[in-house]
């Protein structure tokens, strides 16, 4: 089963309060890998040419992208209670 068929399994309840945030753009666009991109199981993270784009809604609260950030640019807390990620199995 391909990861996307599998996260399709998952449910969202996004909240509309984002919980991960860029601290700054200005780090990101000096940031030459850009490793956010590549790590997140879920595609949260796009670099638009200028700016990454946090599509916060898909997180499934793995926290992958917090340790891979080479700067500590990404302020990242739990969703609020009965928000983000319900897993079907486990
Ligand atoms: S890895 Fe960190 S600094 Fe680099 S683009 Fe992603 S959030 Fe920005
Ligand atoms: S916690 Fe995991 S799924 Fe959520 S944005 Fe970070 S790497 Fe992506």
């Amino acid at each position: 089963m391909k990861l996307e068929d599998k996260l399709f399994l998952d449910r969202f309840k996004p909240d509309e309060h984002a919980h991960i945030s860029i601290v700054s753009q200005d780090v990101c666009a000096r940031c030459p890998d850009k490793p956010c991109t590549i790590v997140c199981p879920a595609e949260v993270y796009h670099w638009d040419g200028e700016k990454t784009v946090v599509s916060y809604e898909n997180c499934i609260e793995c926290g992958a992208c917090r340790l891979i950030c080479p700067y500590n640019n990404i302020a990242c807390t739990m969703p609020r209670g009965g928000f983000g990620v319900q897993y079907k199995y486990g």
